[in-house]
């Protein structure tokens, strides 16, 4: 059994064909999955499909840097509020602040210094909002590996994911050295031929820090990307497998390994 621990399954491609999207989830054993928000209409949605999926669907709420890049840094404080109200009131289905964190790939020409600084405004009151409500903290990161553990440390945040891993192995020994609340979520990026150093991280990491995930629609995984165009939560299998193959223990200790670390990361309760 499987949680797909990162998807927007809400989002153009998907949303629209909803019922076929879980059944499929479901006939892959992709059981459960948790829904993430990149921004505040993206969470209300996130949230609302957690609602309409019931048992199984949870949610995360946050804003992702690259939406926040072009706001203006005194707004986060407005914005993390409605978070927070959002977070507050849903204790039963959002259980996790983000997706937050840095992109530097994103930024546009001229305005990277001011959008790098949005950028760490809104994690260090994502940062806050998660520790204040005691959720963990969804982080993305790309192409800002030191700023990024810079920021999750100087905050003071133990509880983190780095989700869609695809940074080196020296970035996760630093994380994973800081806190042993700090995990690692990998996705169709590490069934790619050009992700070796991601592969290496996958294998040498200790089982129990170790989340998978789709991040769909996007990242289609290596098996499916000949035949499919858009990435779904029932694909969580390929990035399973492709995780079994690689690790020493047997196949089956790292599917129900990774079955209760999710559990116990986003403190979901485990099936009766
Ligand atoms: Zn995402």
């Amino acid at each position: 059994m499987i949680v797909d621990t990162h998807c927007h399954a809400y989002w153009e491609g998907l949303g629209d064909r909803e019922a076929e999207v879980r059944a499929n989830m479901l006939a892959a054993g992709v059981a459960r999955s948790v829904q993430i928000g990149a921004d505040l209409d993206s969470s209300r949605m996130a949230l609302a499909l957690a609602d309409r999926w019931g048992d199984g669907t949870w949610c995360t709420v946050g804003v992702h840097p690259t939406d926040c890049q072009d706001l203006a840094a005194e707004t986060a404080g407005a914005v993390v509020r409605e978070l927070e109200s959002l977070a507050s009131s849903r204790r039963d289905k959002v259980v996790g602040i983000g997706e937050t964190g840095l992109d530097y790939y994103h930024l546009t020409k001229g305005a990277e210094g001011a959008q790098k600084e949005t950028q760490r405004v809104f994690f260090a009151a994502q940062a806050a909002l998660a520790q204040k409500l005691g959720m963990p903290l969804v982080v993305h990161t790309r192409d800002a590996a030191e700023d990024t553990a810079a920021l999750i440390k100087g905050s003071g945040v133990r509880r983190a994911v780095i989700h869609c891993f695809s940074q080196d192995i020296r970035f996760a020994r630093e994380l994973q050295d800081w806190s042993d609340g700090v995990y690692f979520s990998f996705s169709g990026v590490l069934t790619y031929k050009s992700a070796a150093a991601v592969q290496e991280v996958a294998r040498a990491l200790p089982l129990d820090r170790i989340l998978v995930e789709t991040d769909a629609p996007f990242l289609v995984p290596q098996a499916v990307r000949g035949t499919a165009s858009v990435n779904e939560p029932a694909f969580t299998r390929h990035v399973i497998d492709f995780l079994k193959a690689l690790r020493p223990e047997p196949p089956e200790t790292v599917e129900s390994a990774v079955w209760e670390n999710s559990h116990r990361f986003f403190g979901l309760p485990l099936p009766r």
